[in-house]
């Protein structure tokens, strides 16, 4: 296949076959399969330590995969012969805490990696940081420092910062849940508005309602496995397996 037509091909966003991770003896995926085309939007739920945020970070090699492969836009994460950061600059991830530099203002914030890593000059890296900005409803902000910020705030500014390396995919681990109730709200219809653009997304989350909302597919894993997968409809109106009714019960 020439490069060309392989752009082209209907490329899977992300193949993740057998991944399997420890920590020491402790085996905690045990041989993951996900398949997540352009476009799409998977949630990833389960109980605590099923090892949710174990995938995500494999998918950007901020952990070492133990067995399987990974394969993001076509290339292999887990050969040696793969730049890393060239793949991390195509996956943005938001994380509980949003790790903002509290000694910069909020668009010095969302213009560092893009003018760091030579992507863009700092001229286009301000007017797309201002363009974020105004996408997460923040230009206000813009001369602010993050330590002025609400928790909602800060988030927005955090997924602004990882959208300005134009990511292809976007992973959130549960990027709600460090948050006062009354600003979930704001950061879910950011994502919201990422998902309706098109952008192929993974998310972690705690917010049932809004993973039956906004995604196409539902993954429910448990000690290290993926025990069910479907539309939102299925797993959540008619969960086929016991695990996964007993974890619905609970959380619904
Ligand atoms: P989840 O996100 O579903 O709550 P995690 O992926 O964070 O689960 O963790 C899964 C398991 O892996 C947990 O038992 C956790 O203690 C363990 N774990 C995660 N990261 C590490 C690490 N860096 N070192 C040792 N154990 C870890
Ligand atoms: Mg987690």
């Amino acid at each position: 296949m020439t490069e060309n037509t392989a752009t082209q091909t209907r490329t899977p966003a992300i193949e993740v076959v057998g991944l399997r991770k420890s920590f020491g003896s402790n085996e905690v995926l045990k041989g993951i399969d996900l398949v997540v085309t352009e476009g799409e939007v998977v949630s990833v739920i389960g109980p605590s330590g099923s090892g949710k945020s174990t995938i995500l970070r494999c998918l950007n090699r901020l952990e070492e995969p133990s067995g399987g492969t990974v394969v993001v836009s076509g290339i292999e994460l887990t050969s040696t012969k793969t730049d890393i950061n060239v793949v991390r600059q195509n996956i943005g991830m938001v994380f509980q805490h949003f790790n903002l530099f509290p000694n910069m203002t909020v668009l010095e914030n969302i213009m560092l990696a893009p003018v760091d890593l030579g992507k863009k000059s700092k001229a286009d890296a301000r007017v797309d940081a201002l363009a974020l900005l105004d996408r997460v409803g923040l230009t206000e902000k813009a001369d602010a420092r993050p330590a002025s910020l609400s928790g909602g705030q800060k988030q927005r500014v955090a997924i602004a910062r990882a959208l300005a390396m134009e990511p292809k995919i976007m992973l959130f681990d549960e990027a709600t849940s460090a948050l006062d109730p009354e600003m979930v709200g704001e950061v879910l219809q950011v994502i919201r508005d990422l998902a309706a653009s098109g952008m192929t997304m993974v998310l972690v989350t705690h917010e049932m309602g809004f993973a039956r909302e906004v995604c196409d597919r539902v993954v429910f894993m448990a000690e290290g496995v993926v025990v069910e997968e479907g539309t939102p409809e299925q797993v959540f109106g008619d969960p086929q397996q016991a695990r996964t009714q007993e974890f619905l019960s609970k959380v619904l």
